[in-house]
């Protein structure tokens, strides 16, 4: 009789070696800055790809979820039956990093939000949508980014969220310096779940990302 393949089995069979099979990190395309982040995230041994419907969803290791516009976003994961599968991917622990509309996503309480905007959730922080006001709605500054080592990152914020508080699991990695919003949370972790208020795909620094993609790694080497 033939036995069903589950992915346990599957796992075995490739034995230690599935290991050094490329990650699949996916993109979640529905709306925002999809190609900045797939250039960004591709590279040795890491395989980029949109993520637009459930089947994709199931085929990739971790997920980007882009910076854009969150309420789009809310109603767009809806439309393509995407809101259920990903907050239990995300709730399964499948690495998942999102910037700025991302960060709002990956939030369990979102402030200024629409009323009818949902989250995938994952990370226990309340997060202020578009936190920063009027006259600073873009801007620029220099943040110490815990984990990532090396030179201060230069963060690029657009209409972006600040996170208000967060829970015990939470580990804060970078504040903004300086201004009125002196001491504001810009990035945090939560076990495989990482998100920052800023755009680390628009700058050539690639270390948020290459953060990411080792957190992931080490997410299935375990
Ligand atoms: N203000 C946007 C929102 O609420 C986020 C902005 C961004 O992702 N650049 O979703």
């Amino acid at each position: 009789m033939t036995q069903p393949v589950t992915s346990t089995s599957l796992h075995a069979d490739l034995g230690a070696g599935d290991i050094d099979a490329p990650l699949v990190v996916g993109v979640l395309a529905l709306q925002g800055d999809v190609r900045e982040h797939l250039r960004a995230i591709a590279g040795d041994g890491v395989t980029a790809l949109p993520v637009r419907r459930p089947a994709e969803l199931a085929a990739v290791d971790a997920l980007v979820i882009p910076g854009g516009e969150s309420t789009t976003m809310s109603n767009l994961a809806i439309a393509f039956d995407l809101l259920d599968p990903l907050r239990q991917r995300i709730a399964a622990g499948m690495p998942t990093y999102g910037s700025c509309a991302g960060m709002i996503m990956l939030a369990d309480t979102v402030l200024d939000g629409r009323a009818d905007q949902q989250t995938f959730g994952g990370i226990d922080m309340v997060v202020r949508r578009n936190a920063f006001g009027r006259q600073v709605d873009s801007f620029e500054s220099s943040v110490e980014f815990a984990d990532i080592g090396g030179a201060p990152f230069h963060a690029v914020f657009i209409r972006a969220p600040w996170v208000e508080s967060v829970g015990p699991e939470v580990e804060v990695l970078a504040r903004v310096a300086g201004g009125a919003a002196d001491g504001r949370i810009v990035a945090v972790r939560q076990g495989n779940l990482l998100a920052t208020a800023f755009h680390p795909e628009l700058t050539g620094d690639l270390r948020v990302h290459r953060h990411f993609v080792q957190l992931a790694r080490a997410a299935r080497t375990h």
